[in-house]
């Protein structure tokens, strides 16, 4: 199967042709979330932008298995393995057990990947369903000489890795392991580990510690990095083809999943790395731990102080859309009001061209060469903005040919449909917002079709006071009037 796919990999820092391992079957694992508060829009971007990639590479024809993991255990709050379980910790201030909180959160995160009507991936494992896996993993790299025990607990040895495999710790972040021993915190010689570069693979649990499970080194739980190893080598095999993630896990995440990986197969897990940039609220990172968020149904709801109005998902959905996946978003009330006018829009434009009567032949637009220039803007690393600007020459040619400025013949007002279809619905995922087709819509059409058949029949009676009335009237409205060769339309000023 050839397609003329490129997509960055974050590892090489270039676009490169997608060549499957075993095409037509791809491999796709994204991390997903810590499951110990609400998903915040910062987080649905990332999810949003490996949603699309989904999407275009099943448009494409692959066959994807989609991985992306549920984190329920072994994320400690601070990354050099210090602090409490993220998910303990709320358990202990909520007074319930962990997996309450696990429950209650997997619930929320599926709840809203839902609304912004992401499809669900094929696997989504857990990382306390996958304990002894990882037990299985610690073991087989600690047997190739690349972990050591230290009081119950195992550290992934970053030197003697380096030394084997010609330093490749850093090589997908970028980072210098003299850099990293600069940037530790001076530990007065109290952690067990033998280098600050070192990372934990299991932990052995203080006695506060509500997750534990028996491991042949200590009753303890994993390090938040091995379960991505072993989940996507489980269910993907040793060398996959896309993982994906917000650029923020490249260190230390990805680059020590890449450690774990080689030292226990010895090959590269990942033929192309794929990181999204992040969205940003006043300038600054949507975080968790910083506070500056905004909750997806805060936004659906109208009811925060940072916006002036409601905005659906799907609103949501296509405001993000209209920034590349790598490319920083800041998050605004003038950037949502604008993506809301675009989207009723290019609605509009779909129903529009639903109601053209087909001429002889087609004017004013090359839907060949309108066609390729929308799919070589999604294969050049899945480039959205480009293609929604490709669509809004679609909507300007509809309402060209609405106004009887341009023409469509029959078969390319349907390839038209089906295109625009195929990339507004099944590749963007945008849906028809039910206020569109609500009741209350089909009412209005239908009195206004009543109006203006009203009106033609004055105007052929030669009545023009009474013609002129109603389209004064409808003015008054904002309603404006527009006569054609193929009758009259109306439209909202
Ligand atoms: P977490 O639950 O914090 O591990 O995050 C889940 C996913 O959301 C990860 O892939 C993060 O990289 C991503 N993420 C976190 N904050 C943001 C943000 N502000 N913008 C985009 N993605 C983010
Ligand atoms: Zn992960």
């Amino acid at each position: 199967m050839d397609t003329n796919l490129h997509v960055y990999n974050s590892l090489s820092a270039k676009k490169e042709k997608f060549e499957p391992i075993k095409a037509p079957f791809v491999g796709m694992y994204v991390c997903g979330p810590t499951v110990y508060s609400y998903v915040h829009l910062g987080n649905c971007r990332t999810f949003i932008s490996f949603d699309l990639i989904y999407r275009y590479l099943l448009h494409l024809g692959y066959k994807v298995r989609y991985v992306r993991n549920i984190t329920d255990a072994g994320h400690l709050e601070n990354d050099a393995d210090e602090g409490e379980d993220k998910i303990s910790k709320k358990a202990r201030l909520e007074a319930v057990e962990p997996m309450e909180i696990v429950q209650k959160y997997t619930l929320d995160f599926h709840e809203v990947l839902d609304k912004f009507n992401n499809l669900p991936p094929n696997i989504e494992p857990t990382a306390t369903g996958h304990i002894v896996e990882q037990i299985d993993m610690i073991q087989d790299i600690i047997n190739e000489g690349f972990a050591y025990e230290v009081n119950g607990s195992v550290y992934f040895d970053v030197e003697t890795y380096n030394a084997k495999f010609g330093n490749e710790y850093g090589k997908l972040s970028g980072r210098k392991i003299d850099e990293l021993m600069a940037g530790t915190r001076d530990l007065d010689g109290q952690s067990e580990k033998r280098s600050p570069v070192d990372f934990a693979l299991w932990k052995k649990a203080s006695p506060t510690h509500i997750m534990r499970w028996n491991s042949p080194w200590s009753v303890g739980f994993p390090g938040w990095h091995l379960e991505c190893s072993v989940m996507s080598s489980k269910y993907l095999g040793d060398s996959f083809d896309i993982h994906g993630g917000g650029m923020d896990l490249k260190f230390p995440h990805h680059e020590c999943e890449i450690a774990q990986c080689k030292a226990a197969n010895h090959q590269d897990p990942v033929k192309y790395w794929m990181h999204t940039n992040m969205l940003t609220l006043n300038g600054a990172r949507m975080s968790k731990s910083t506070g500056n968020t905004l909750l997806p149904n805060e936004l659906f709801t109208g009811n925060n102080d940072k916006l002036e109005k409601a905005f659906s998902p799907i609103v949501v959905r296509f405001f993000m859309m209209q920034a590349h996946y790598r490319s920083p978003l800041d998050f605004s009330s003038d950037a949502l009001m604008a993506a809301e006018k675009g989207y009723l829009r290019l609605m509009g434009a779909l129903n529009d061209l639903e109601e053209l009567k087909p001429a002889e032949t087609t004017t004013a637009f090359d839907l060949e060469e309108w066609k390729s220039k929308c799919y070589a803007a999604m294969d050049d690393d899945f480039n959205t903005p480009i293609l929604i600007a490709h669509l809004f020459e679609a909507v300007k040619f509809i309402k060209a040919a609405k106004d009887g400025k341009a023409s469509i013949a029959a078969t390319d007002k349907a390839a038209l449909q089906e295109l625009l279809n195929a990339f507004v619905f099944d590749i963007l995922g945008l849906e028809k917002e039910e206020q569109q087709a609500s009741g209350d819509d089909e009412l209005v059409d239908g009195l206004m079709k009543t109006i203006i058949d009203l009106r033609l029949d004055a105007r052929q009676r030669k009545d023009y006071a009474t013609s002129d009335r109603i389209r004064d009237h409808l003015q008054n409205l904002n309603i404006v009037l527009k006569d054609s060769k193929e009758g009259t339309s109306w439209e909202k000023e």
